[in-house]
């Protein structure tokens, strides 16, 4: 059996862990990651919803639903964004890599939503920059 991915959240109310493997692993500068993370880009990944484990504080997970279908989960108490649900991969779970406590399965693949990238920052991992999102890409 392949080695749980631990992950929690600031406060450690809510503590998690994905089985491997993960379906990708992108940055995503879209404008609504952004915000909702008040950070100028995201680190994703996502598995099939049976690999997420709960494995405390589940009375803690906040949702947030921005539009119908989509589906942002943080923490209640230290309001750390963890997760997220889209419409457009239902069977999906999308896990912000930054509340991981062990190291992903694999490394960042690309940027995605690159056209909304802020201009503060500098990119130049050398990662492939796709200007369309992960949804669509993944769809
Ligand atoms: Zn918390
Ligand atoms: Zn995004």
């Amino acid at each position: 059996m392949k080695k749980h991915i631990r992950g929690r959240c600031h406060c450690s109310h809510i503590l998690f862990e994905i089985i491997p493997p993960t379906d990708f692993c992108s940055h995503c500068h879209c404008e609504s990651c952004r915000r909702t993370h008040g950070a100028p880009f995201v680190t994703w990944t996502s598995v099939p919803e049976s690999q997420l484990k709960i494995t405390a504080g589940e009375d803690f997970l906040k949702q947030y639903s921005s539009s119908p279908g989509i589906v942002w989960m943080s923490c209640a108490h230290c309001a750390s964004p963890l997760f997220q649900i889209t419409k457009h991969s239902p069977a999906k779970i999308y896990i912000a890599v930054a509340s991981l406590i062990d190291p992903l399965d694999r490394d960042p693949e690309n940027h995605v939503s690159f056209g909304e990238c802020v201009s503060w920052i500098k990119v130049n991992d050398g990662l492939p920059q796709h200007s369309q999102r992960a949804s669509d890409r993944n769809a």
